[in-house]
């Protein structure tokens, strides 16, 4: 059924490539126009050349670790769409290697990004996502996290990556308990592995690694992950999907 998010608005981050811009594209399906940010303009452009014309779209060059930009998103959001119904944190980044001698500004990235990147976007968008759940057309509004399973199984190797997407799972069932009884849904969706640009910023060493674990697996698409935050979004104000755990089907762990 088509047109679920009519009258609503979408702000997705990390809309350039994978999971976040196949998210835009269902959103926007479902009738929801959407905001979408990430730091690569060109592609963004792109994105919204293939969204249009049937939908509103915005884009939003952010980098969404300077926590100035990513006020400025959501505010942009509020007075050029209207209105903020939904906001897909989904900007990650994956630098996995073991602790030992790991290069630390690597760890910085990742915290800036998974962890601190989406918490000045929540920051800045709840005022706006309670107005929406408030006086908005569906009574409801809905904060999507992408955490990981790497947000719920901790692996050798994986540690810093691991602890950005534990905090992402531990901050949003806070929030959650927070804003739910105003009609604020906080959902996390934890993929498995999924074809998209996220292993190609790994150090060779650690992709050859990843490439024995992963090598033969039948992936997860990026479509398959945008199919369950859109169907988390579409869910009647009395539905709230808490958690979303989606393997691949030859993952074991
Ligand atoms: P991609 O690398 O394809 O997408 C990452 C997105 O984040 C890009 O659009 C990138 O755009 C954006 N981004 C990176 N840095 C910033 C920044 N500073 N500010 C704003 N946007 C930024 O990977 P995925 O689609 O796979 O990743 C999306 C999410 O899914 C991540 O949170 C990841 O941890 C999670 N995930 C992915 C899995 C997988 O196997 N692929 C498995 C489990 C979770 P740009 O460079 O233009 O800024």
């Amino acid at each position: 059924m088509a047109g679920r998010l009519e009258r609503t608005v979408a702000l997705v981050t990390g809309a350039s490539s994978g999971i976040g811009e196949a998210t835009a594209v269902a959103l926007a399906a479902e009738g929801a126009s959407v905001a979408i940010a990430a730091r690569r303009r060109d592609r963004l452009e792109s994105l919204a050349e293939r969204i249009g014309p049937g939908s509103r779209v915005l884009v939003l060059e952010t980098d969404v670790t300077h926590e100035a930009q990513a006020r400025s998103m959501v505010e942009r959001t509020v007075s050029e769409l209207g209105r903020l119904d939904t906001l897909v944190n989904n900007a990650g980044v994956m630098l996995l290697g073991p602790v030992e001698g790991a290069p630390v500004e690597e760890w910085r990235r990742m915290v800036e990004l998974n962890m601190l990147g989406l918490l000045y976007a929540t920051h800045a968008a709840l005022p706006h996502l309670l107005e929406a759940a408030a006086g908005g057309p569906r009574q409801v509004a809905d904060v999507v996290n992408v955490s990981s399973v790497a947000g719920r199984v901790a692996r050798s190797g994986s540690g810093v990556y691991n602890a950005t997407k534990f905090g992402v799972v531990a901050f949003s069932e806070s929030l959650r308990q927070e804003v739910t009884g105003r009609h604020v849904r906080v959902s996390i969706i934890e993929p498995g592995a999924v074809a998209t640009e996220l292993a190609t910023h790994l150090r060779p060493e650690v992709l050859e690694g990843m490439r024995s674990t992963f090598g033969r697996m039948e992936l997860l698409q990026a479509e398959d992950i945008a199919e369950a935050i859109a169907f988390t979004v579409t869910r009647h104000r009395r539905v709230a999907v808490n958690e979303l755990l989606i393997r691949p089907t030859d993952q074991e762990r």
